[in-house]
């Protein structure tokens, strides 16, 4: 049996770590209990704690195909089209239980992207990258972890290749070889999860030309090796989380994080290395797992039903749900969240086998299903808070409503029904909020637009993608072109 652990478990894992963390411009002593951090802590533990329930142990367990041993499907190599179809559900159903980035899938991608590329890379150049991705994707099914997915450089000019920039560091490098493995040098921008992981997966973050070897290279570290050094990036609202359990947080539990992540000469070890210098094998790496996390975003449509049925919510207490307007609305909500639903299962129906035996989404697809996930979350929320009500951005604080002085008015004054104590009403526009315009309209909004790719990025992937010959062949027989002279 391999370990599959426990929300308590993980969170005792997370304070063996030695993370260098910094936030509002001092180290982060304690990260587990950091107030602000500890909702994403939260978030990802659910992964784990979800696991343990028979009705969700379908989707979020699997069977490795390493070991035959039950494991948590983020650690799992997609084995089939059903494997696939489990993954998008496993997004939805995580997204609905948490309302936020439970942070997981981007090294469940990462893995998925790797054990095809290593392969092919073996096969051109008869390396042992496959071998040695294998034995860690066993210890990281064994132990149960959560892998950092970090693709994204800090790009400097986007106009210039790595080897153009005016500062050479500003994609992640290898800086010297050793008689035991490399030294790199860089920084990942974004880092989902990043200090709720166990492990870091590094991958190159475009395409590398010849010019440009330095930079094709892909390896996995522990999260806290030395040398590594993260920074919190800020949400709006963040400090509310500083202000206790009060309402005013919207979601109570979960919440999401990114960080930058420093390498400042760290050390990596042959065995941890999946990809060096083969900048060939780039786009393929770039692509794959592009495709893989652009699916991931089936997250969004879990996060889509929690504002949906808040939605609703306000509309019963405000007394419009009845309006035809209203209803019409909120059918549209449901519209656009289940056509994103249609995106992320169809391209995991229409996934395929690659050679390593790992299967892969359908690359369209994939990227049709991201550029609608750039734009439906905003207008679901342009919806939710047009039905929600200027409220959405009044509301005075949890604080108020207890005052002995004013706590009363907003109790008369924000009272719609009889039964609908002004208090539920503050709290479902909280979680509006939170959603919308809050901290975790990171994960449901900016995410969405940036999140595996600006939408420029799977536009470009769309355009090479179609068969534009095939479908000129078909309109130009139909209408007879073919037998003009
Ligand atoms: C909340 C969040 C979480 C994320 N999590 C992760 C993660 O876990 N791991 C990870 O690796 N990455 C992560 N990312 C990074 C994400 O993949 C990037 O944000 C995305 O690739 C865009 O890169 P950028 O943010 O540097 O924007 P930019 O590259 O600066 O893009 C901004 C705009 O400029 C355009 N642009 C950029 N370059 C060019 C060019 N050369 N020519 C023309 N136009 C250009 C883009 O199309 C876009 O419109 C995350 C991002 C966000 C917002
Ligand atoms: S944004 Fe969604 S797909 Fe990406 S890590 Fe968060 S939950 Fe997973």
């Amino acid at each position: 049996m391999a370990r599959l652990m426990n929300a308590k478990e993980y969170e005792e894992s997370l304070r063996k770590l030695k993370l260098n963390v910094y936030m509002f411009g001092k180290k982060v002593l304690n990260v587990v209990d950091d107030p602000i951090i500890r909702p994403s802590m939260n978030a990802v533990a659910a992964t784990y704690e979800f696991a343990h329930k028979p009705e969700y142990e379908e989707i979020l367990t699997a069977r490795s195909h390493l070991t035959g041993k039950k494991i948590n499907r983020f650690t799992h190599i997609h084995q089939s089209v059903e494997d696939l179809v489990k993954k998008s559900k496993m997004g939805r159903l995580m997204g609905s239980l948490t309302a936020c980035c439970f942070q997981r899938c981007v090294g469940m991608d990462a893995m998925n992207a790797l054990s095809i590329t290593t392969y092919a890379i073996d096969r051109k150049y008869e390396t042992e990258y496959n071998k040695r991705f294998l034995k860690y994707l066993e210890y990281i099914q064994e132990n149960d972890l959560v892998c950092d997915g970090a693709m994204t450089d800090s790009k400097g000019d986007r106009s210039l290749p790595p080897h153009k920039q005016a500062d050479p560091d500003m994609f992640l490098r290898v800086v010297e070889e050793l008689p035991h493995g490399i030294v790199v040098r860089g920084s990942k921008a974004h880092q989902t999860g990043a200090v709720n992981s166990h492990e870091i997966i590094v991958m190159p973050t475009l395409t590398m030309k010849k010019e440009d070897m330095d930079y094709a290279i892909s390896f996995a570290l522990p999260s806290d090796a030395p040398g590594i050094t993260y920074i919190m990036g800020r949400q709006s609202c963040d400090t509310r989380k500083l202000e206790g359990l009060t309402f005013d947080r919207g979601n109570m539990f979960y919440g999401g994080h990114e960080a930058m992540v420093v390498f400042d000469n760290v050390f990596v070890p042959w065995e941890r290395l999946f990809m060096y210098r083969e900048y060939d094998f780039t786009t393929q790496l770039v692509e794959n797992f592009a495709a893989y996390h652009r699916q991931s975003y089936a997250c969004k449509v879990g996060v889509g039903d929690v504002l949906i049925g808040a939605t609703q919510t306000v509309a019963e207490y405000n007394g419009t749900e009845k309006a035809s307007h209203v209803k019409d609305k909120i059918v549209e909500m449901n519209h656009l969240n289940e056509t994103l639903f249609c995106g992320c299962i169809a391209c995991a129906a229409e996934g395929h086998r690659e050679a390593s035996g790992t299967y892969l989404v359908d690359l369209l697809l994939a990227n049709v299903h991201k550029q609608n996930v750039t734009r439906f979350p905003y207008e679901i929320a342009r919806l939710a808070q047009d039905i929600a009500g200027g409220l959405l951005v009044t509301l005075p604080s949890e604080a108020d409503f207890k005052s002995p002085e004013v706590g009363k008015w907003l109790e008369k004054y924000f009272r719609t029904k009889p039964d609908v104590p002004a208090e539920q009403r503050a709290r479902i526009l909280r979680l509006i909020e939170n959603i919308t315009m809050g901290s975790a309209a990171v994960g449901y909004l900016t995410e969405s637009m940036h999140g595996a790719g600006s939408p420029q990025a799977q536009r470009i992937m769309i355009s090479r993608l179609v068969d534009m010959k095939q479908k000129q062949k078909i309109a130009k027989e139909l209408c007879g072109i073919d037998q003009c002279l």
